[in-house]
């Protein structure tokens, strides 16, 4: 109520204007039925698993509206690729309400593919059950590693079909609908505050920023110009955590147009995105951008400045001087760089003995990898039980780093690519020896900073092709694996698999395109 938000009077798309958001109900599904639960979650909210069908699942699908519910989408709008394109807003996402988790804190219900909103522009607002079902388990994978991220619900199949995306197997041919809740603080982005800064709505754009800063940053104290500076700062660190994240777990958001960029430095908005096999600084998993690669891997920590600054041109309206939000893109830098050595320094069993050189030692790994085409994730996992054995037998040491490449490595062996990080891996281990704690305590360190289980790419199409057959086991069972990404969990030896021979090519695994 503090915001100021339309009554929309249908679902027409149009140009909205004065509003921060429309109040609109979600469409009814035919047959709604609950495919996957987030059990932690759930728990955390207060809600126990619910049956197949019934209410609740009624409520997740859109099709039972309570008193108590007050449903909107938000108007928001962003660079798409680089350039501006004016308004978007939720066009097939609409937001639920609020509710109380058990520790009193409030967490905002989202069901994404819940039909057309005045922000559907030309699409039907819907969502097909492979796109839902990669958001649902991505996310709540994220969370699990410990990345910044929205979190997820539930999955439930609407028992309608849709059509979506010509490219995917060939033609259009309709796919099983479904709907996500998701679930965050807020879903605000900075495309919030760029589409009242460009609509000149200072009074929206200033009731925005209070209640962000009131309700999600409540410590920065009462809004005022210098709160608004440190608020921007604040956003800034943020981001630079989440990003440092992405770029030592190997994630590759596929899609960071600024309207993807959450207000609070959480990972959002789960579309074409990625996770890396091979180490690969160009790599992205977004078919649209295989021209300019603007979202690969590699561009993320720059594409992040970029957008920051196209906030920063927003939220300089509010203190009259855009050059006052200066400092937070230089606290976007030194966090970033100072975060993803922090990440870095636990994966490798390093505390801080020699900044300089360390930095120099962390540095030197990153470029080896760029050339090496190992497995990131595999690798490092796998140095995690290599480097600490040879701390108390140093056997061998030769042999076994050509082990550890050969179980990680997406190229024929002997390889080339490989020389530098063989070479690193020696400078490291001298390194290593140095530190104080024994190889025990450094192994379990270790494992706790490099996880074993991500959501690899073929292996979220698996549990797509399975579910898509009405097959719903492989699915929980990832689920349940991606709740201990660090735990060895022998049981589960395949899903922690290098990308095979076969999925190099399968339709939706190696590539995605932004509309999927
Ligand atoms: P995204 O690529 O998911 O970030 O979406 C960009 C914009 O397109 C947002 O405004 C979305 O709400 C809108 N959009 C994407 N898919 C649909 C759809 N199926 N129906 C309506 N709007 C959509
Ligand atoms: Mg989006
Ligand atoms: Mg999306």
């Amino acid at each position: 109520d503090e915001l100021r938000g339309e009554i929309a009077p249908d679902a027409r798309p149009r140009q909205v204007r004065g509003y921060t958001y429309s109040r609109i109900n979600p469409t009814p599904v035919r047959d709604p039925h609950l495919l996957a639960w987030a059990d932690d979650l759930g728990k955390f909210l207060g809600l126990e698993k619910p049956a197949e069908r019934g209410p609740t699942i009624d409520a997740l699908a859109g099709n039972l509206v309570t008193e108590s519910m007050k449903p909107f989408a938000a108007r928001y709008a962003g660079h798409q690729f680089g350039n501006w394109a004016g308004q978007l807003g939720d066009g097939r996402a609409i937001s639920l309400g609020e509710l109380t988790a058990t520790d009193g804190s409030t967490w905002e219900i989202q069901l994404k593919g819940a039909g057309p909103t005045p922000y559907s522009r030309r699409a039907d607002g819907r969502a097909v059950l492979r796109s839902s079902l990669r958001e649902f388990v991505c996310s709540e994978a994220m969370h699990y590693l410990g990345v910044p991220t929205t979190r997820a619900l539930s999955l439930v199949a609407t028992g309608d079909m849709v059509v979506r995306d010509m490219f995917y197997n060939g033609n259009a041919k309709p796919e099983p609908g479904a709907i996500v809740a998701r679930v965050a603080p807020t879903f605000i982005r900075f495309g919030n505050f760029q589409m009242m800064a460009a609509a000149g709505e200072l009074d929206n754009l200033r009731a925005l920023a209070d209640y962000v800063i009131l309700h999600h940053y409540p410590e920065l104290g009462p809004p005022s110009p210098e709160v608004y500076v440190k608020w921007y700062e604040e956003i800034c660190l943020r981001t630079a955590v989440m990003v440092a994240h992405w770029m030592t777990v190997g994630f590759v958001h596929g899609v960071m147009n600024t309207d993807n960029m959450s207000i609070l430095g959480l990972t959002i908005d789960y579309g074409p995105y990625g996770w890396l096999e091979p180490y690969d600084l160009d790599w992205t998993p977004n078919t649209t951008d295989f021209g300019s690669r603007r979202y690969a891997f590699g561009q993320q920590p720059q594409i992040a400045l970029w957008n920051l600054a196209r906030l920063a041109e927003a939220l300089g309206l509010l203190v009259g001087d855009v050059e006052k939000m200066r400092p937070g893109l230089d606290v976007y830098t030194t966090t970033f760089e100072s975060t993803r050595q922090q990440i870095l320094m636990k994966k490798l069993g390093l505390t801080a003995l020699h900044p300089e050189e360390d930095a120099h030692l962390t540095g030197g790994l990153l470029e080896a990898l760029a050339e090496s085409e190992v497995d990131m994730t595999i690798f490092f996992r796998q140095l995690s039980h290599l480097a600490p054995e040879l701390l108390a037998s140093p056997e061998a040491e030769a042999d076994r780093f050509n082990e550890l490449l050969a179980a990680a490595t997406y190229v024929p062996l002997p390889s080339p690519t490989h020389a530098p990080l063989l070479k690193w891996l020696g400078h490291y281990l001298v390194r290593l020896r140095q530190e104080p704690a024994s190889p025990d305590t450094i192994k379990a360190g270790m494992l706790r900073a490099n996880p074993k289980y991500v959501l690899r790419n073929y292996i979220a199409q698996k549990a797509i092709e399975a579910a898509e057959k009405g097959d719903l086991t492989y699915l929980h069972t990832l689920m349940e694996v991606l709740k201990s990404p660090f735990d060895e969990q022998p049981e589960h030896e395949e899903f922690a698999a290098k990308r095979p021979e076969w999925a190099w090519d399968m339709p939706g695994c190696a590539t995605l395109s932004c509309s999927s």
